[in-house]
């Protein structure tokens, strides 16, 4: 069985000339369990060491219900602050448009305002991708685009993507948008196989999108499958991964980013070994039968 192309060991993010690593590492819950600077940094060194350099964050990351918002921009900016030389090995993602208690805010002087405050808390001049993070859907995409164009325009951000909008969403922000999207940011996992089928990933083909994965281990929940099916996919990635010599969440990895559309997972763990482990999924090799094998578990039936 001849394999599938390898991922390619770098790419451009979009069409925006950004190199990028095939991989992310995302601080979704970096300012959990008490981390500190001295923490956070550990964990950037861990995934810039591994070849991880693109990294993900949003301003609402750290919040938990009452307090933290901005937590997590703020820790990677004290690391920023402290070793400036690590600002120019890594390309710096971020998000805004959440603004809790409402719970979306993509008005452009509230948008023009967390650009802002992201630029201040990361304490950069600028944002390498800056992404809406979910749809305001009382927002005109019109004036959504044109607060992201002035920020490009002014070189507070370089490239522009879009979280857990629907292609649709993506048309209308594109069409008023002066430059052009660069990334999608979808959940896909092998628990989560919605986009291959639901015309998400169709749209970041035919655009040039980079589609970013946001929960590639389901948040954690294919190292503790809780039903049938969930336990049927880590079946298969555990004979897959039991072949290549690698762990199932390495498997899961390399089983996204053997799609077309060029899918970089964004790594969630907060542990600088798993981080450092999940370049190896650079290193598989997926033949056709196996990754179809799992998408059928994902499914839950066979393919017609
Ligand atoms: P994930 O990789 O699906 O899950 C990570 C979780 O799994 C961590 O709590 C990790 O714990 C745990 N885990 C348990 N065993 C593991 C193993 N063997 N290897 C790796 N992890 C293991 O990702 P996620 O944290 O849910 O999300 C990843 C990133 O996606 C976030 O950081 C964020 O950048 C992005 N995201 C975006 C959105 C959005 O709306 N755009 C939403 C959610 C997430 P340990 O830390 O102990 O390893």
């Amino acid at each position: 069985m001849s394999a599938l192309a390898p991922p390619p060991a770098s790419r451009t993010l979009g069409a925006s000339g950004i190199a990028i690593s095939p991989l992310a590492w995302g601080m979704w819950r970096l300012a959990e369990n008490g981390r500190g600077a001295g923490d956070a940094a550990r964990l950037v060194h861990a995934a810039l060491d591994a070849g991880i350099t693109l990294l993900d964050t949003a301003d609402i990351y750290g919040f938990d219900g009452t307090r933290g918002f901005g937590d997590a921009e703020a820790l990677l900016g004290e690391v920023l602050a402290s070793q400036p030389g690590l600002r120019g090995r890594m390309v710096l993602a971020t998000k805004g448009g959440i603004r809790p208690p409402l719970p979306y805010d993509q008005s452009p002087g509230y948008l023009r305002s967390a650009i802002e405050a992201s630029l201040r808390r990361l304490r950069t001049d600028t944002i390498d991708l800056y992404q809406i993070h979910r749809p305001d859907i009382l927002a005109h995409p019109q004036e959504v685009a044109r607060v992201l164009d002035d920020a490009v325009a002014s070189g507070k951000v370089r490239a522009l993507g879009v979280s857990n909008f629907s292609p649709s969403q993506i048309e209308a922000l594109g069409h008023f948008l002066g430059h052009e999207l660069a990334a999608t940011q979808p959940e896909i996992s092998p628990l989560r196989i919605d986009c291959f089928a639901n015309g998400e990933l169709d749209q970041a083909l035919r655009l040039g999108l980079t589609p970013l994965a946001w929960s590639p281990l389901g948040g954690g929940r294919l190292l503790a499958p809780a039903d049938g099916r969930e336990q049927a996919v880590a079946d298969v990635l555990d004979r897959v991964a039991g072949e290549h010599g690698v762990s199932r969440s390495v498997a899961a990895y390399g089983w996204l980013m053997v799609h077309p559309a060029g899918i970089v997972p964004i790594v969630g763990s907060q542990d600088a070994g798993r981080i450092a482990e999940a370049a190896q999924a650079l290193g598989m090799r997926w033949t056709r039968q196996d990754w179809y094998a799992v998408l059928a578990a994902a499914r839950g039936a066979p393919l017609p």
